[in-house]
């Protein structure tokens, strides 16, 4: 039967029970089909349950697909962030920022960590690379990131930090990795760090203040190694 004619069948007939609805709504097509009150509670009943599931479903679905993007971006041995989180779009919100505040560039690698490895084995290093990334997460503020940038190499990037405020930080982080209690009882002689710094200014771009504050780790290393180095 088509449509049209079943709609005017249906108009044609008498309700049997006139105030009772399939779904209380006030469409043209909820008049012309009428239910007993039972039913139309049913129906009404199963149309809300089916929305609250549809939701459950949804809300299930964003919180998973949350979590797998922040799996992305994070590092699984430290839980800090990993390079990922610095995409093209990040980077161009520091860039822009930098005309009105400076970002401070923190780039940290722990000194002779090869041989730490090498004389200790690598569930040893992996401890002490945990250490290092509670002690990170444990100095940034909520709009700071710490990464670990690769290897035994972070980068934390301090935002609107003035110059002595990072100084600050970069050598509480130095002196706190040195004086570790877990470290010492571990390798028996503290383990350091050496860090570049630079800041991002109007002058100058994410990608150069990093390249800059790497040229200054590497003069961190070259001097002797556990010192936190700020200018060329
Ligand atoms: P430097 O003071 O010049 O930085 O020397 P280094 O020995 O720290 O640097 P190098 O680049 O020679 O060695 C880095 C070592 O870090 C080599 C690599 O096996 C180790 N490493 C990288 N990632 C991991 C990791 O996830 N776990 C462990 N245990 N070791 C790692
Ligand atoms: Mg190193
Ligand atoms: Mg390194």
């Amino acid at each position: 039967m088509l449509y049209s004619q079943y709609v005017k069948e249906c108009a044609s007939r008498q309700p049997i029970y006139s105030d009772h609805s399939a779904f209380f709504l006030p469409l043209g097509i909820d008049s012309l089909v009428h239910y007993e009150p039972v039913t139309a509670t049913r129906y009404f009943l199963s149309a809300f349950a089916l929305c609250c599931i549809t939701l459950v479903l949804v809300n299930i679905q964003e919180n998973t697909n949350r979590q797998l993007r922040l799996k992305t971006v994070k590092d699984d041995l430290t839980g800090l962030f990993n390079r990922a989180i610095l995409d093209h779009n990040t980077i161009e919100q520091i860039n822009l920022a930098r005309n009105e505040r400076s970002d401070y560039l923190l780039l940290i690698d722990i000194d002779h960590f090869k041989k730490i490895n090498d004389n200790f084995g690598h569930s040893t290093g992996d401890e002490i690379l945990v250490i290092l990334g509670d002690i990170l997460n444990a100095s940034m503020r909520d709009s700071d990131l710490a990464i670990r940038w690769g290897g035994e190499e972070f980068l934390v990037i301090l935002q609107r930090c003035p110059s002595v405020h990072a100084q600050k930080i970069a050598n509480q982080i130095r002196i706190e990795f040195e004086q570790n209690e877990r470290i010492l009882q571990l390798l028996q002689r503290p383990a350091t760090l050496s860090i570049g710094t630079a800041a991002t200014s109007q002058n100058l771009m994410f990608d150069k203040a990093l390249s800059l504050a790497d040229s200054r780790l590497y003069k961190a290393k070259s001097q002797g190694r556990n010192s936190v180095v700020f200018s060329d």
